[in-house]
């Protein structure tokens, strides 16, 4: 296969790919790459919003848990080293890019697993209120685990029909929200949009009605700015394998406002929640502050290049990311209006850089062919129904050369046909 090729060496009209190379060479961010394992330098890679890039650090952290940590220490390390990590990691995040003090956040497990566990319990926390407002444009495992959710507590969903580009609204927010109102759960950062919800409105709102605000931060943390504490949001979750770059399965975050730790009660007590876990009591007792919103054991291969990606990240520092982030979707909106439009492309993410995220989706009919032609080409995007090519451009690790690639060699595909 011919890798890497992309637009390579085609200036396409009045966009020559040497501006994207300037802009790779004014780029303050442009010495992340070097920290990243990059096989294929050629290789553009678009799809870090799905599974980032393996950060060099992680490799060392990783093998020394299981050559030294596992290998020679064995037990001996869950004390020493391996009780301590669902914390500490936590605390990293939560304190380089979730605007969250300290206390608050905990990384265990998957973000599914952790959206189950909080939804569950803001339902329980509202008596008497049996609806979760959630959006049709929420991620999959997001609106299948409030469906269940819900349904176990013999409640329901009350969805919000958002629009696909710009998201769910907060006129649309107003007109769901009642007294019958439990919880209100939307991504941060829209899966396929890349739309941003306006969580401080959003949660004021939910506040108001008297409901609870779970914030999905799965494709925010670690691209686009946090400020859980400010915003007033109850509780979030948020993949670390995403832009965090913590390898895949890595576990997610979990965050709980301090003043609802005693309030809420998820629904699996497993014995890391437990105060004194160590005495394995007859009975459960909830172990006071984060702690108590673990599970059971988690994988400490996951958590620790979980902590090793969020480190470099947090490094650079979110505003700088978050400036690198806009810069690159903003580039390929530029070349997307060029190239893309004439040949039938529609703008799938919002236009205002302030209301997108770290990736952008172009709409085709024939998208799903396109991007597997673009694979081949040696361009790795991803699908989503019904019609989404989603371009994702990590910061640390994506070139302004990378997005020109990209979007010429769609181009050319789609001209061909
Ligand atoms: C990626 C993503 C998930 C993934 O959940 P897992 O439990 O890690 O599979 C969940 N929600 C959103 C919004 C996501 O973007």
């Amino acid at each position: 296969m011919d890798r890497g090729r992309g637009g390579e060496g085609h200036d396409l009209s009045g966009q020559p790919r040497s501006r994207a190379l300037e802009l790779d060479a004014r780029d303050g961010l442009s010495d992340a790459r070097s920290r990243f394992a990059i096989a294929d330098d050629r290789l553009v890679y678009l799809d870090g919003n799905s599974l980032g890039r393996l950060p060099l650090a992680t490799v060392g952290r990783v093998r020394k848990v299981v050559e030294e940590q596992w290998g020679v220490d064995l037990i001996s390390s869950f004390e020493r080293e391996w009780v301590a990590l669902p914390v500490r990691a936590g605390e990293l995040i939560a304190g380089s890019m979730l605007g969250a003090a300290a206390g608050q956040t905990v990384v265990a497990d998957s973000t599914t697993n952790c959206l189950y566990r909080l939804s569950s319990a803001a339902l329980h926390a509202r008596p008497g209120r049996r609806v979760i407002v959630t959006d049709t444009e929420n991620f999959p495992t997001d609106r299948y685990v409030l469906e269940g959710v819900a349904a176990a507590a013999g409640g329901e969903i009350r969805w919000i029909e958002s629009d696909p580009v710009e998201g769910p609204s907060l006129d649309q927010l107003a007109a769901a929200l009642a007294d019958d109102v439990a919880l209100v759960s939307l991504s941060h950062v829209g899966y396929k949009s890349a739309a941003i919800v306006d969580a401080r409105s959003a949660t004021d709102m939910t506040h108001r009605a008297g409901a609870l605000m779970l914030l999905d931060c799965c494709h925010s943390v670690g691209s686009v700015p946090i400020a859980l504490d400010e915003w007033g949001v109850d509780m979030a979750v948020g993949c670390t394998y995403k832009y965090l770059c913590g390898g895949p399965g890595s576990p997610a975050f979990l965050y709980v406002r301090s003043a609802l730790h005693d309030e809420l009660d998820p629904p699996v007590w497993g014995w890391w929640a437990r105060a004194e876990m160590f005495e394995m009591g007859p009975l459960f007792v909830r172990a006071k502050g984060m702690p108590g919103f673990l599970g059971g054991t988690p994988s400490m291969l996951g958590l620790a290049a979980a902590e090793e990606g969020a480190r470099l990240v947090a490094g650079y520092g979110i505003e700088a990311v978050r400036q690198k982030g806009i810069a690159l979707t903003q580039y390929a909106i530029e070349l997307f209006d060029e190239l893309l439009e004439p040949l039938g492309f529609a703008l799938g993410s919002p236009r205002d850089p302030a209301r997108r995220g770290a990736h952008v989706a172009f709409c085709h009919a024939d998208g799903k062919r396109l991007v597997f032609e673009l694979a081949a080409a040696g361009v790795v995007c991803d699908f989503r129904m019904p019609d989404v090519i989603r371009a994702g451009m990590s910061p640390l690790t994506t070139r302004f050369v990378d997005v020109y690639d990209g979007v010429a060699a769609l181009a050319s595909l789609a001209e061909r046909r």
